[in-house]
């Protein structure tokens, strides 16, 4: 085996490929193979005894057992000491390991930071003589840590990925034109959610969320081909889709029986501990949020921590994923519940009860899909929506007509009513027809509630042509 690994260290050549064009051959006598599977493995074992070049003297206390010198990921180093006299020893112990071991510490990519808001003349510091410059920030494994204001830094950040993901997303469409709801949410799931959650679990709170949830809420009206001010209820409603914040309540509490199922020399299960014990003492924390969480779903869930992280992940992830869902639905209906007449959407709670993804999405011409949408989300041009934003001064309910029938002009006037588009509404009658023969002799009410919830793919399509023709959702 050892004959093997030698073989392949001394007998391997590299290439530099840059441009489409590959350079000479040459031999490469430093590090590991780069993506080989052994690789992460021999190098682990190459640093297995930096531990013992660190000074635990320097290190964070983090309890009577456990003192912090460092993390490590792969080649990720990270130092960690209270005092600045103390990260120097360090910076020194590891740079005499790394001489002796002929590693190269990257000077560029090493950075300090400084947690302590007290301090007015920063430290110098230095590896081997070369100064290191003190940052406010830095990025260690896809996690940004900010010593001031981390909260924005982060919203900025997570923010900021998601977006490139959408241009990606963007780029990748463009040849389809208007994409396809149930695509467009398939890659905002694969492309852009994991970036949502990456770490969410620590970094969660309501103000990143809120910040996030703008940045959701735009790309769906988008995909909806709704104006910009369409109220969010009925966006959520159409693409039964939940604000992230949801979603992210309930990753903390996947790793809340994440930390409670890791063993009791882990550090993060130490420091969870040292939280658990300050909160006695009222100390806000990662754990008092966490268990302001659980608490709620212990009441709707009727189950209490002990035996909730007993559960094996599989059942947790179900269970708070059905969780997730009824939260957000019960909130969903309580607040179309509020809706009264004088308000958007005045109509939609008149025919949609149910939060899930409308079939209507499903139709493949843009066009009529979209005026659909348009129609249901209160997003037209309609005399009961334009009076709403009348200027100087909004034009009172009662007064906003239908030119030609001179009564109100709300959705149900225009679907089942008006004359201005009788011609329009014979042939999706006529459609109609062919599904509930006695639909003539309903009242007007039930006939627009039975369109305006139908299912049937035939129907929806002459609905969309109905309203793409007569006009409201240009
Ligand atoms: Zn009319």
């Amino acid at each position: 085996m050892l004959n093997l690994i030698m073989d392949m260290y001394s007998k391997t050549k590299s290439v530099v490929k840059w441009k489409g064009k590959l350079s000479a051959e040459f031999v490469d006598e430093m590090g590991v193979a780069q993506g080989g599977i052994l690789s992460p493995y021999l190098f682990k074992k190459f640093l297995g005894d930096l531990a013992c070049n660190l000074s635990k003297q320097w290190g964070v206390v983090v309890d009577e057992l456990t003192v912090l010198t460092h993390l490590l990921w792969a080649d990720d180093l990270v130092l960690v000491s209270d005092s600045d006299y103390g990260l120097q020893c360090q910076l020194d112990n590891l740079f005499d390991y790394c001489s002796k071991w002929q590693m190269i510490i990257n000077n560029l990519k090493t950075k300090v930071l400084v947690y302590n808001s007290g301090v007015t003349v920063m430290p110098n510091f230095n590896v081997g003589g070369v100064p290191i410059e003190i940052a406010t920030q830095y990025n260690y494994l896809g996690n940004l840590y900010s010593t001031i204001d981390q909260s924005r830094v982060i919203k900025n950040y997570v923010l900021n990925n998601c977006r490139r993901a959408l241009f990606k997303i963007r780029k990748l469409c463009l040849p389809l034109g208007q994409v396809p709801p149930s695509l467009g949410l398939k890659l905002f799931d694969s492309l852009v959610m994991p970036l949502v959650d990456y770490a969410s679990e620590v970094w969660f709170n309501e103000e990143i969320a809120q910040g996030l949830e703008v940045f959701q809420l735009g790309y769906l009206k988008r995909l909806l081909g709704v104006r910009p001010q369409t109220p969010t209820l009925a966006v959520y409603g159409e693409l039964g889709r939940h604000p992230l914040k949801y979603r992210l309540e309930m990753n903390k509490l996947k790793y809340l029986h994440r930390v409670n199922n890791l063993p009791d020399t882990s550090i993060t299960k130490i420091v969870y501990k040292k939280l658990e014990l300050l909160s006695e003492f009222g100390a806000d924390s990662w754990f008092t949020d966490a268990m302001n969480l659980f608490s709620e779903f212990e009441k709707s869930c009727n189950i209490n921590l002990d035996v909730f992280c007993k559960k094996n992940k599989e059942s947790v992830k179900t269970m708070l994923k059905n969780y997730e869902t009824k939260r957000f639905t019960t909130k969903w209906i309580n607040d179309m519940d509020a809706i009264t007449d004088d308000k958007k959407l005045r109509t939609y709670i008149k025919f949609k009860d149910e939060l899930l993804f409308e079939d209507y999405l499903l139709l493949t011409v843009p066009k009529v899909r979209i005026a659909i949408s348009r129609f249901c989300c209160s997003s037209h041009n309609l005399a009961i929506e334009l009076g709403r934003h009348a200027k100087p001064k909004k034009i009172e309910l009662a007064k906003r007509l239908c030119k030609k029938c001179n009564v109100i002009e709300d959705e149900m006037h225009h679907v089942t009513a008006c004359t201005l588009n009788s011609k329009q509404r014979e042939s999706l009658y006529s459609e109609v027809l062919k599904y509930e023969p006695n639909f003539i002799s309903y009242s007007n009410a039930k006939k627009f509630k039975f369109i305006l919830q139908t299912r049937e793919r035939k129907l929806l399509q002459a609905f969309g042509m109905f309203l793409y023709k007569s006009y409201p959702v240009s």
